[in-house]
């Protein structure tokens, strides 16, 4: 995971290389804010910090980033590096019906990981792991984990990471456990909590971590939008005319975008579908920005009171099917249909 391959976030981006060129790496740190956008930078983050050959840029909006050839950052995007390690909530399973604890599912959970490029949510992490209505939980066996983890000799001759992900999951007895760890940090070693909500922590474990607060994802990051805007546009103009082939082109490019980036898209299309429909009743110009007058001042009258409603549910649907992971090329294609069909009923 480059840091380059995530949307928006810049400046938390360019925080957490400074912290690291400046070599003041703390043994232990939480980023803290929603898994599905903290858990990626995590991941870059822990790149960045073993890579062989970190890049450092002059200009653009990105000061560093990790090379992404070298064989650490080979590893730590694979998730192989042996001095990588993650704790994150378990409960018992067809596979392991006792005792259960992340051990026993580092497979699964690195796939997940890997499946999801980081941006898996708890309730994505249950599906996948078939744990069904029970809660998932980090316990005692974990924090055995840790300190085994930790106190091993690097296999590489640098840190060794542990990541608690959903730190919040931890019951009392990793806590307790945790906390000596943390007291008593061996050198090289680093443990990053990656964590939604801090308050049901310990105060004590909360003054002991260096925390960094993510914020939200910045849907108003320019490169993004403008990036949004030229698909939405190619995809709207397909829509009048289906022609399969490229229709079907034009919905690889758009299931092609990591599962958090297509519903910001969708929600971007809504929002543009809104205010087509808003702007055309009231008579004024939409401008979408196409490049293409006379498509700017078409389209939004094509977006009336008779099709705006079926429009917002093919959008809903759609992005309802995202977020419970749909095979993303038949979920667009499914609304390029729909949309197609309500556009004719303008
Ligand atoms: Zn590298």
């Amino acid at each position: 995971m480059q840091f380059k391959d995530i949307v928006g976030q810049r400046d938390t981006i360019n925080r957490l290389t400074s912290i690291i060129d400046s070599g003041r790496v703390s043994h232990a740190q939480m980023l803290l804010g929603e898994v599905p956008t903290v858990m990626p930078l995590a991941w870059a983050y822990l790149q960045y910090l073993c890579c062989e050959h970190r890049q450092h840029y002059e200009s653009g909006d990105l000061r560093a980033d990790s090379c992404g050839e070298c064989p650490s950052c080979k590893k730590i995007a694979s998730l192989m590096h042996p001095d990588l390690h993650f704790i994150f909530p378990t409960a018992t399973t067809s596979k392991v019906k006792e005792k259960p604890w992340s051990g026993e599912f580092q497979g699964e959970f690195r796939d997940f990981m890997l499946d999801r490029q980081g941006h898996g949510d708890i309730d994505d992490w249950y599906d996948a792991l078939g744990i069904e209505n029970k809660q998932g939980l980090i316990r005692e066996l974990d924090a055995d984990g840790v300190v085994s983890d930790l106190s091993l000799k690097a296999y590489e001759g640098g840190w060794r990471m542990t990541v608690v992900w959903m730190a919040e999951k931890m019951n009392e007895s990793f806590a307790n456990k945790l906390l000596k760890t943390l007291e008593e940090p061996l050198p090289g070693t680093l443990i990053m909590l990656v964590c939604e909500s801090d308050e049901r922590l310990l105060p004590t474990i909360k003054s002991r971590v260096q925390t960094i607060r993510v914020t939200g994802h910045n849907s108003k990051d320019k490169e993004e939008n403008a990036e949004f805007a030229e698909m939405l546009v190619g995809w709207l103009r397909m829509l009048f005319k289906l022609k399969m082939k490229e229709l079907s082109a034009q919905v690889d490019k758009m299931a092609g975008l990591n599962r958090e980036q297509l519903k910001l898209f969708l929600q971007s299309a809504q929002k543009v579908m809104r205010d087509c429909f808003l702007n055309s009743a009231a008579g004024v110009a939409c401008h979408l920005g196409s490049g293409d007058e006379k498509f700017d001042a078409q389209f939004p009258k094509m977006i009336t009171v008779n099709n705006i409603a079926l429009i917002e549910e093919a959008l809903d649907d759609a992005i309802f099917a995202v977020e419970r992971n749909a095979y993303a090329k038949i979920a667009m294609m499914e609304l390029s249909f729909r949309l197609s069909k309500a556009l004719k009923k303008k």
